[in-house]
């Protein structure tokens, strides 16, 4: 194609919403054959409600309350998804110390007053997967493991919540596939492109949203860490795939500029942004076959 052709597809791209970052992203963008779909904020709204509070008896009696308060004040620091909607319950949540937290991991932090009067100090608070809570130096048992599955049971997303050393709690959060997904699955099929989806969430919430937007169930990856989401993609490269991937987090970033063609929501975080092709200012999937047509229309299909 010529340049000015190229440039013409760029400033469509511009009117559709569809902000590409150079007239050389539009031939990645025509040889995607696979499409590798970040789960949480992309395909569904990320926009989580919490659902329930499980407070253990062991902790305070079983407080829910308190358990939610301590977990809203450490997430009012981070921007994850999980932490806006626990973080949200919350209007005027404690301080903190000693955040730290970890993409695709979790939270923790010494939360101060008003709950110091107990402990002197404050509580450490972790909240987010076994994983997270092991790296934080609390174990998680088989009781507490069972008791998380049976709450992702029917495809929602928990987390643990440990309060000084212990697990203290559950808590338990439903997200919503965005209206249109399931059609823009099927026009991405229809363009050649092979959906895959990707998540660090768990296995049941990923089957339930792959099942509901019409992804085979063997082409989920679920409970993958950052890195692995970029080895994912790799594998996907090494068997002679062009993959493009469209995903929003500072836990997608890596994996969307190791994909031939990175797509990031634009109510991504800005790693993701910065990481990424193109921005998708309309934040739907409808915009990656927006893309895809555009520059089979601007290069023509044939090689
Ligand atoms: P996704 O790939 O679906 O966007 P992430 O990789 O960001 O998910 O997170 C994977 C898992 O790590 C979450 O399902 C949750 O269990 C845990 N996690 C990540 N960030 C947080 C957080 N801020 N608070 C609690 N848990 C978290
Ligand atoms: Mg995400």
């Amino acid at each position: 194609a010529t340049p000015t052709a190229l440039l013409t597809g760029t400033g469509r791209g511009a009117q559709l919403g569809i902000l590409i970052k150079g007239p050389a992203v539009l031939e990645d963008t025509r040889r995607a054959d696979t499409i590798v779909l970040d789960k949480t904020g992309t395909v569904t709204t990320g926009r989580l409600t919490v659902e329930h509070v499980d407070a253990f008896e062991s902790f305070d009696g079983g407080d829910t309350d308190r358990l939610l308060r301590l977990a809203a004040a450490v997430e009012h620091a981070s921007e994850h998804p999980i932490a806006r909607a626990i973080a949200g319950t919350q209007p005027s949540p404690a301080a903190v110390e000693h955040f730290a937290s970890a993409p695709g991991g979790g939270v923790r932090g010494l939360v101060l007053v008003p709950f110091a009067e107990q402990g002197g100090a404050g509580h450490m608070v972790v909240v987010g997967r076994e994983e997270w809570l092991g790296v934080s130096g609390v174990d998680v048992d088989e009781p507490t493991r069972l008791r998380l599955a049976e709450a992702e049971r029917d495809g929602a997303t928990a987390v643990l919540v440990a309060v000084d050393g212990q697990v203290a709690g559950i808590i338990t959060l439903r997200d919503a596939v965005k209206p249109g997904a399931a059609d823009a699955i099927a026009r991405l099929r229809r363009l050649g492109l092979s959906p895959v989806l990707l998540t660090g969430d768990n296995a049941h919430s990923a089957g339930h949203v792959a099942a509901q937007v019409g992804i085979d169930a063997d082409r989920v990856h679920a409970g993958v860490t950052p890195a692995e989401k970029v080895a994912v993609v790799e594998r996907l490269q090494a068997d002679g795939a062009t993959v493009a991937m469209a995903g929003d987090g500072v836990n997608d970033a890596a994996a969307l500029a190791q994909a031939d063609l990175g797509l990031a929501m634009g109510t991504g975080t800005d790693v993701a942004i910065d990481a990424a092709d193109i921005t998708l200012m309309g934040h739907h999937l409808g915009q990656v076959a927006d893309a895809v047509e555009l520059s089979r229309r601007t290069l023509g299909t044939i090689r």
